[in-house]
């Protein structure tokens, strides 16, 4: 399983793809790949290699945009499907998660989010996740990188993660415990990856983040590293 993203000048789709099958070597069941075009967002995810996912997002999405996510799945909660597949959406649709790892609390979560009136396309605890950080940022008042940090003081397991908000489109925010997660800095751009292989021919300068570590990646800023259990972020 792997995770590729990509926030800067050039497109991010080419990025990903060859990204997602450098990490391929690591096994998976599934792909899939968000890119914010400036506007919207586009999805396209499936069960199967990322040569399906080329096919499946080059004959339906525009596969334009400065912003982008891709996921191989190696899947733990629910089954292989394509609905399963990453990336998720929150449930206003705005934010939007690549999640390699396992949330352990996932049900006692899942179900407290439903009495709030959540609901949930997929059977993965990752669906869970994007919507419990969505909650927070919506309850607390608080920026994105605020509200992940507290989402995950909240949950048990392993991830490296990355999420980002349509409505702030020059930021990504990424964590991990458990599972690897690098970043590639460039000129004016940011890459995050599971390995360094996805942006090595990009970039020598990389940052591997510690477990228990998170990052706002944001362009035009330095990144800032925080540790999770930290709460002087902001
Ligand atoms: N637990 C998540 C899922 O089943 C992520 C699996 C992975 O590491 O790819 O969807």
């Amino acid at each position: 399983c792997g995770i590729v993203g990509y926030i800067g000048h050039r497109d991010a789709y080419p990025v990903i793809i060859k990204g997602l099958q450098r990490l391929e070597y690591r096994g998976y069941d599934s792909a899939g790949v968000t890119l914010f075009d400036g506007e919207n967002i586009h999805l396209a995810k499936t069960k199967g290699k990322v040569e399906d996912l080329k096919y499946k997002a080059e004959t339906s999405i525009p596969t334009k945009g400065k912003l982008g996510l891709g996921h191989t799945r190696w899947a733990t909660h629910g089954v292989p499907n394509d609905v399963n597949s990453h990336p998720h959406y929150s449930n206003s649709g705005d934010l939007v998660i690549i999640h390699n790892g396992i949330i352990e609390n996932y049900g006692s979560i899942k179900q407290a989010l439903i009495k709030r009136g959540y609901t949930f396309e997929s059977d993965t605890d990752t669906e869970v996740l994007i919507n419990l950080i969505e909650e927070v940022k919506k309850k607390e008042g608080v920026k994105l990188g605020h509200a992940v940090q507290i989402a995950l003081n909240q949950v048990v397991g392993a991830y490296a993660i990355a999420v980002f908000d349509k409505n702030k489109p020059d930021e990504i925010v990424v964590a991990k415990l458990g599972s690897p997660l690098a970043i590639g800095i460039g000129e004016n751009e940011y890459f995050i990856a599971s390995d360094a292989s996805p942006f090595i021919e990009f970039t020598n300068n990389a940052v591997y983040l510690e477990d228990e570590e998170m990052a706002i990646v944001r362009i035009g800023k330095e990144i800032k590293l925080r540790k999770i259990k930290d709460d002087s972020i902001a």
